[in-house]
């Protein structure tokens, strides 16, 4: 099994779930089977209990589970078939660590975030990564987990941890971590400012979650001259470095990363070959 991660920094927002389904459906288009999982740092079990004034619509899978909408997009997007156990929640993972401590599992240890939610956590991907979703009884080859929030949030702490403890036991090429930031403009200075990703990339990598693949979001094309100094500063090829833009709809998002070749990043970066001739037939 092969992990695509994304996360995100600066600001949430970003566009981290609108990537995971492009990436997905990049990757898809080259032949390989994709699954997906959100995760949602916040405590309640699932988004059907959250205001959609707070928390924007929620998104009912077929099995009636509540939950984002970014589950919609990656259902829309992959043409697959989601369950509610395709989004973990912090809610979920407490609730199954405080029943395994009432059930007596932990043997008398004291029990901790590390190591016992970061493994349930762990656990919890594993098994859902390998359920078949698009009505074949084939495992897919490939997931894409997006960790919701930005990086630094106390809530996904635990997350993080957990999933720089997956990359170590996976193996570094079966993990491709992707990290969604922000470059902005100032309007007096009309500069692209690469500050902010420089910041939320040093974040990241302090966790020990180095980004493979820096996407960055911005109201224009991104400069040349920005994608070299962001290179220098965050040790990210240039060729590594994807710009996601300000589109009047989201479907074009899927084409912008393709023009970039950020199918061809991804696959090299698993050590995957395209099962099929990719997607320049789109
Ligand atoms: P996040 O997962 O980081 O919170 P989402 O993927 O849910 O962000 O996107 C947040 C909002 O921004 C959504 O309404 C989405 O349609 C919009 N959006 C994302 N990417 C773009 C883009 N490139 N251009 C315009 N709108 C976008």
């Amino acid at each position: 099994m092969k992990y695509v991660v994304v996360t995100g920094g600066v600001v949430s927002g970003l566009g981290k779930g609108v990537t995971a389904s492009s990436i997905g459906l990049l990757l898809k288009s080259c032949g390989l089977r994709v699954t997906s999982i959100k995760i949602d740092p916040y405590l309640n079990m699932d988004a059907g209990t959250m205001s959609p004034f707070e928390h924007g619509e929620v998104f009912v899978l077929d099995d009636g589970g509540e939950v984002d909408l970014d589950l919609g997009n990656y259902e829309r997007f992959l043409d697959v078939t989601l369950t509610r156990e395709n989004n973990i929640t912090s809610g979920k993972i407490y609730q199954a660590v405080l029943e395994n401590e009432r059930r007596g599992d932990y043997l008398g240890k004291t029990v901790q975030i590390v190591p016992h939610l970061t493994d349930v956590i762990q656990d919890r991907i594993q098994s859902v990564a390998k359920v078949p979703v698009d009505g074949t009884p084939n495992p897919p080859d490939v997931c894409v987990i997006e960790l919701g929030g930005v990086v630094g949030d106390i809530e996904s702490m635990p997350f993080i941890e957990a999933l720089r403890q997956l990359q170590f036991y996976v193996g570094a090429e079966n993990f491709c971590h992707i990290h969604v930031s922000l470059v902005p403009v100032l309007g007096v200075v009309g500069e692209q400012k690469t500050k902010p990703a420089q910041q939320s990339i040093r974040e990241v990598r302090a966790f020990g979650l180095v980004p493979h693949l820096l996407v960055c979001r911005s109201a224009q094309k991104l400069e040349d001259y920005t994608k070299e100094k962001l290179s220098q500063y965050c040790d990210v090829l240039t060729s590594d470095i994807l710009n996601i833009y300000d589109v009047s709809n989201i479907w074009h998002v899927p084409l912008i990363l393709r023009d970039q070749e950020a199918h061809y990043a991804v696959l090299s970066r698993l050590n995957l070959s395209p099962a099929e001739p990719c997607v320049e037939k789109w």
